[in-house]
């Protein structure tokens, strides 16, 4: 089968989609695969897609305002058409399959390839990866590049951090807890294990970020204010940066391990 970012990659080709501006009309884009595009009240889903042959109809929930959130969902279904047609040929998706991020390259979760499908259509690598290839990678930017290509934050960081070069993290936390943390290949060439599904720690910027919420908060911390005991130096810092969302209530953060965090004198030894 055809993977996502294949699949993804192959629909921009043939529209000869080249420019961020090209991006923008995504229900014209949807329809010349066959999907229309319409928006109805939905009751316990973000979106559903109802396919028929080569056809199908997308419907996204009228309570969804936010734009970012419906490009999203349109591109996440879309992905379900060119990916699963033959299996599903319905699907209704909550916001937590819309949300379904992991960082197991292998899973075949439905949920989590529409979801790489629709990173990989409306953040596309041909002319969004080359921007990512910096030598300081922040939020700031990672929110000016969500604002240019009209996607949510947290879908253009993991996106940005997938294609540079530096060693980061992305982490959502909901409810002062780490729901999932996911690395760049980078930061995995690393050997450091960053926890999730766990409280998060007192001294993390994080949590702080909860405290005062409507927060953005940057500054150096501990290494193992985020990992699991490994071999690192216990006295490494990496850069963290956490902000606060008062739509969602929760907290993103980009961890980014700009020093050296072995200690060099173990190595000598
Ligand atoms: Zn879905």
């Amino acid at each position: 089968m055809i993977s996502p970012e294949s699949a993804a990659k192959r629909i921009l080709r043939d529209l000869s989609i080249t420019t961020v501006d090209d991006l923008q009309y995504l229900e014209e884009i949807a329809y010349s695969r066959g999907a229309l595009v319409q928006y109805a009240r939905l009751t316990g889903a973000e979106a559903r897609i109802s396919i028929v042959g080569d056809k199908a109809v997308i419907t996204i929930a009228d309570s969804i305002s936010n734009r970012h959130r419906q490009r999203f969902n349109i591109a996440h279904e879309l992905g379900h058409f060119e990916l699963h047609r033959r299996r599903r040929p319905r699907s209704s998706c909550t916001s937590a399959d819309l949300g379904s991020w992991s960082d197991k390259e292998t899973s075949r979760d439905p949920e989590r390839e529409a979801n790489t499908f629709a990173a990989a259509l409306l953040l596309p690598e041909a002319f969004f990866a080359a921007l990512c290839d910096e030598a300081d990678p922040s939020l700031d930017r990672v929110s000016e590049l969500a604002a240019r290509f009209n996607v949510s934050l947290t879908a253009t960081a993991l996106r940005y951090i997938h294609f540079s070069p530096e060693p980061c993290v992305v982490i959502l936390s909901e409810g002062d807890r780490a729901t999932w943390a996911i690395p760049n290949a980078a930061f995995r060439e690393l050997g450091v294990y960053i926890e999730s599904r766990v409280r998060l720690d007192s001294s993390s910027l994080a949590h702080r970020a909860f405290q005062k919420k409507n927060s953005r908060v940057v500054g150096k911390v501990r290494l193992d204010t985020w990992a699991a005991p490994g071999q690192y130096d216990p006295d490494a810092l990496v850069r963290e940066e956490s902000w606060y969302s008062e739509d969602f209530g929760s907290v993103l953060t980009l961890l980014w391990a700009n020093e050296d965090i072995y200690d060099d004198d173990l190595w000598e030894l």
